[in-house]
């Protein structure tokens, strides 16, 4: 009988009760969906027992098995909540009831209250909903993961355009959850099903070479697998090596992140040493480097350091002949190895595993510490997209001074660190040492650094924490917790700031003669309003430089012919870009421009005619002249030129003056936009001793004498 497929993969020692519960809602939802099909034809019930026995082969909990059976009941016939409950109890019907509530959301339509599938490109409210679900059962986010790779293995009787949609909602959304909760048999299968229906032809050129490779590589590892084992057992370790299964997406990934040929990857399939205990895990790899040459840095001891979804194991590379073939090693005893290929599942394995129970708890911990940024976040788009990019981004574990061990997406920095610790040691973060030696907090954090934070006793975060450009913080989270401070503060806190920091970027642009004033009516803000909006950080210093630049003084990077002065567009012809155009200068340091066909060029004197004309796209780097000010220190200069150059910037010093230990360089660097100028001059403003960088104008001063700003 069919059933009998589905019980055969259930433990022997099920009682009656459970048995009949199986039996029961078998039946139940074969009645229910009796009439309906399968797109491919084939009765409905054959979809629910696929996604009852991909439970089944994870070794879940009857309840969990029965509701996989039920999972489409609810949504898709007449069957309620209510009669479930009383016909399987309230735990089965609880988790159908979960799994139809992940897809869809409650509104109001035409005064009732009706629930509605969630539109494919929605995928933040189904994320949302999954992470409050696990709060619930993650028995219900296990199931819908199983729903969707059976649909995903009969996707081939949808059209062509929902297979493609299916697959990427897959990449994007289930593959990773599969991820974070460790299941790392089930992010694979959902990966490897999509890959073919994103990318069709690179799937086919890879699998064709991989086959080639794989025919010559295949005898070798089962030779190394075979004298592995044999010299384990004159060593007196009992363990079982194996050979890992071939991922295929997971392997495309690796090898186009490091741009590597296929025979370059040495770990094809891994070869696994499966232990008893976790000392026979470090002495098979003692035997393993015996027997073959380890290469450099190919070990990683996850044993100790754990990977963010808990992953546990010893990684080695060893190669294993002249022809410099790899082999990728992987020590764990059973245990870890249940937990690497089934995350949390394992807690259905292990039933009286405290251990596992201890891995469970954590993951959903994890999780739920998420959700927690909504205390800190102002709208719902702003929460869903913390959530996303926090939950979805690739991890790094870095490890605290007394050993404890944090992941943070990649990309994160000690401010990010700061701010996972604790939100208050985030607002006092002034510096950071990595493995002993001071970094800029603008520091990218790399896997297994171990991260110490300096704070000051109080005070708060820097707003400049919040301007994007800087790069000081990557976390949503902790981008959340500086805006909170931020908006916390008194109305004239958040004036007095927003002077501070107003001021201080129209003197870095060499624009003192700026009034605040001024800069609101370029925002077409109240200055109150302009003032409030930076001093609580939703303006931030570089918007206000690249508005007022443009503004203000857009054109001179349009212009060649008239450098350093102040240029005006005539109003009799208004010039614009692209025309030809006469440069007059009219006195020291001020400059006109006409349209060069201008009936007005006649009453100028030609003497002070100017060669200019518009800058052309080759000609695109513009000379701005520049000046830093610093308490001259040992490798100031190359922390300056460190800078200019990541920007591909060239710069020359013309000056440099000390005078009672303060450094004074003058100098000029070519940029190729008004982005570029204000980023690097900000940079520099942060290096430690520098007091100030800005662009050097020159200014107009009422007693008659021009100055240069200094
Ligand atoms: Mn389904």
């Amino acid at each position: 009988m069919y059933l009998e497929s589905l019980l055969e993969l259930l433990p022997g020692d099920l009682s009656a009760g459970e048995r009949s519960l199986i039996e029961r809602a078998y039946r139940f939802a074969e009645a229910a969906h009796a009439p309906q099909t399968r797109r491919s034809g084939e009765p409905y019930i054959v979809h629910c027992m696929a996604v009852a026995k991909i439970l089944a082969n994870l070794q879940l909990d009857t309840a969990t098995i029965a509701a996989a059976l039920l999972h489409d009941t609810i949504e898709d016939t007449p069957v309620t909540l209510y009669e479930l409950e009383e016909t399987f109890g309230k735990e089965v019907a609880r988790l159908v009831d979960g799994v139809s509530k992940l897809d869809s959301v409650p509104r109001v339509k035409d005064g009732k209250r009706v629930t509605e599938k969630i539109k494919p490109g929605n995928e933040e409210e189904f994320l949302r909903k999954t992470i409050l679900a696990m709060d619930q059962d993650v028995r219900v986010i296990l199931i819908k993961l199983a729903d969707r790779l059976h649909n995903l293995r009969t996707l081939d009787s949808l059209p062509a355009r929902r297979q493609r949609a299916i697959a990427q909602e897959t990449m994007e959304i289930f593959a990773p959850l599969a991820y974070r909760l460790g299941i790392w048999t089930l992010k694979c299968e959902l990966e490897d099903l999509s890959f073919p229906h994103i990318h069709p032809e690179e799937y086919q050129t890879f699998k064709a070479n991989l086959e080639k490779y794989r025919e010559a590589s295949e005898p070798k590892l089962l030779a190394a697998a075979e004298r592995l084992q044999s010299e384990l057992a004159a060593h007196n370790i009992e363990a079982e090596v194996c050979l890992g299964d071939v991922r295929f997406y997971d392997l495309h990934t690796r090898m186009k992140e490091k741009n590597l040929p296929l025979s370059q990857i040495h770990n094809l399939r891994p070869i696994r040493v499966l232990v008893n205990t976790l000392l026979d895990c470090y002495a098979a790899l003692g035997v393993a480097h015996e027997l073959w040459r380890p290469v450099e840095k190919g070990f990683h001891d996850y044993i100790a350091l754990p990977k963010d979804n808990h992953y546990q194991s010893l990684h080695t590379v060893v190669i294993i002949d002249d022809s410099g073939f790899f082999l990728n090693l992987q020590m764990r005893t059973l245990e870890m190895h249940q937990h690497a290929q089934y995350g949390v599942v394992s807690r259905w394995l292990f039933r009286n595993g405290a251990q596992s129970d201890e891995m469970f708890e954590r993951s959903v911990r994890y999780l739920h510490s998420l959700l927690e940024v909504g205390s800190g976040v102002e709208n719902a788009v702003e929460y869903i997209d913390t959530i996303r990019a926090d939950v979805l981004q690739d991890r790094i574990y870095v490890i605290t001074p007394q050993g404890h061990v944090k992941d943070l997406p990649k990309g994160a920095t000690p401010v990010d660190f700061a701010y996972h610790i604790h939100t208050d040691v985030g607002h006092r973060c002034r510096g950071a040492k990595v493995d002993d030696k001071m970094v800029p907090l603008d520091y990218v954090l790399r896997g297994g650094d171990t991260v110490e934070i300096i704070t000051a006793g109080r005070g708060g975060p820097s707003i400049d924490w919040l301007n994007p450009e800087l790069g000081l913080v990557k976390t949503r989270r902790a981008l959340a917790r500086i805006r909170q401070w931020f908006r916390r503060q008194d109305h004239a806190g958040m004036t007095a700031l927003g002077r501070k920091v107003i001021t201080r970027e129209l003197r870095r642009l060499g624009l003192n003669w700026m009034t605040h004033e001024n800069v609101a009516d370029i925002f077409n803000l109240t200055l109150d309003d302009l003032l409030v909006g930076v001093g609580s950080g939703d303006i931030d210093g570089f918007a206000i430089a690249k508005k007022v630049l443009e503004r203000e003084n857009g054109w001179w990077l349009n212009l060649v012919g008239a450098d350093g002065l102040i240029v005006h567009l005539a109003v009799c012809c208004n010039p614009s870009h692209g025309q030809a155009i006469k440069g007059y200068q009219i006195n020291q340091r001020e400059a006109v421009i006409h349209q060069a066909r201008c009936p007005e060029i006649a009453h100028l004197d030609a003497c002070d005619a100017l060669d200019v004309r518009w800058r052309r796209p080759n000609d695109e780097r513009y000379p701005v002249p520049i000046t830093i000010t610093a308490h001259d220190r040992e490798g100031l200069m190359r922390d300056i030129s460190t800078i200019v150059t990541a920007e591909g910037v060239n710069m020359a010093v013309l000056t440099m003056e000390t005078h009672n230990n303060i450094a004074t360089f003058h100098g000029t660097m070519e940029i190729t936009s008004v982005d570029q100028l204000i980023r690097m001059l900000t940079k520099i403003e942060f290096l430690p001793n520098v007091r100030e960088a800005h662009r050097r104008t020159v200014q107009y001063h009422h007693n008659g004498n021009d100055k240069e700003t200094r």
